[in-house]
C-alpha cells in the first residue's frame, strides 16, 4: 500500500550503478536489482519515475577534456543514457513490469518523445516513466535532469541513490568520525559547502521545494523502505 505522503516519486541513478563490479557498460545482475526495485515499488503503488546517467559507457567532459567539441561529446553522453534507459526497460518488462522509455532527443524509432503530459499519463496508468536523454541540452548533467524532471511530473520527492547511505558531514571513506544527517536543509547544504547534486540541479529542487533524499543503492528494497521509515538515507528539504 503506498505512502500518501511521497506517492509519485523519481528516482535518479548514475550509469555506475548498472555497470556494477565493472567499470564499464552494463551488467545483467545490476541492471535486474535495479528493474526489480523499480517494478516492486510500482506494484505496491508508488507511481515511480527514473533518470539513469550516462557515465557508464560515455560522459562528454572526458572526450572535452582530449581536445574535441564538448557539445559532440554532451551529445554521445546523451546517447549513452538513452542505451542505459532502453535496457533498464526491457529488464522492467521481463519481470512483468509495464514501463515506458521516454527521450529529451528526437528519436522515434527508438523511444517516445518526452513531454511532461504524456509521462505524467503513464505514471497515472501505473507504468514506469523511465526519462533518457538528460535535458536534452548539453552542459547539463542527469542529476539536472532528474531535478528538472522531478519538478515537471509533480513528483513528491527525488531519491537520488549514491554509494554511502545519506549525506555526511564529512568523507565517509576517509573519516571514520564522518555523522550522517537523518535531515538538513537545502540553505545547510549551501552554507556547510556539502556535495548533494550540482548546483544547477539543486537550485531547482530548492526553488519548488522538492525534497531530495539521499541513500545507498546497494540495500536491496532501499526506496521503499525509506519511504515507509525503515531505512536510512538524508532528507534535504
Ligand atoms: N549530458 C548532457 N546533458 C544532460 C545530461 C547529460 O550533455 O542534460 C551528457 C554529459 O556529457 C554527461 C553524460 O551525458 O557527462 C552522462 O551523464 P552524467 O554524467 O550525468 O551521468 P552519470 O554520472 O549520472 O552516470
Amino acid at each position: 500500500m503506498a505512502s500518501q505522503s511521497l506517492k509519485r516519486i523519481l528516482i535518479k541513478v548514475s550509469g555506475e550503478a548498472l555497470a556494477g563490479d565493472e567499470s564499464f557498460g552494463i551488467e545483467s545482475r545490476f541492471l535486474d536489482e535495479v528493474a526489480g526495485q523499480l517494478v516492486d515499488l510500482s506494484q505496491n503503488g508508488y507511481e515511480v519515475a527514473i533518470v539513469v546517467g550516462g557515465g557508464n559507457i560515455f560522459r562528454g567532459m572526458s572526450v572535452a577534456a582530449g581536445g574535441a567539441d564538448r557539445v559532440v561529446g554532451d551529445h554521445m553522453g546523451m546517447l549513452a543514457t538513452v542505451i542505459n534507459c532502453l535496457a533498464l526497460g526491457d529488464a522492467i518488462r521481463r519481470l512483468g513490469g509495464n514501463a515506458r522509455v521516454f527521450s529529451n532527443l528526437v528519436m522515434p524509432d527508438v523511444a517516445d518523445h518526452f513531454t511532461a503530459r504524456e509521462a505524467r499519463k503513464t505514471l497515472e496508468e501505473g507504468g514506469i516513466a523511465i526519462c533518457s536523454g538528460g535535458t536534452g541540452n548539453p552542459f547539463f548533467t542527469t542529476d539536472t535532469a532528474a531535478a528538472l524532471k522531478a519538478v515537471e511530473l509533480e513528483c513528491d520527492a527525488l531519491f537520488k541513490g549514491t554509494k554511502v547511505d545519506g549525506v555526511y558531514d564529512a568523507d565517509p571513506a576517509t573519516n571514520p568520525d564522518a555523522k550522517r544527517f537523518d535531515e538538513i536543509s537545502y540553505d545547510e547544504v549551501i552554507s556547510r559547502d556539502l556535495k548533494v547534486m550540482d548546483m544547477a540541479a539543486f537550485a531547482l529542487a530548492r526553488d519548488n521545494k522538492l525534497p531530495i533524499f539521499v541513500y545507498a543503492l546497494d540495500v536491496a528494497g532501499g526506496v521503499q523502505a525509506i519511504i515507509e521509515g525503515k531505512g536510512l538515507s538524508t532528507r534535504v528539504g
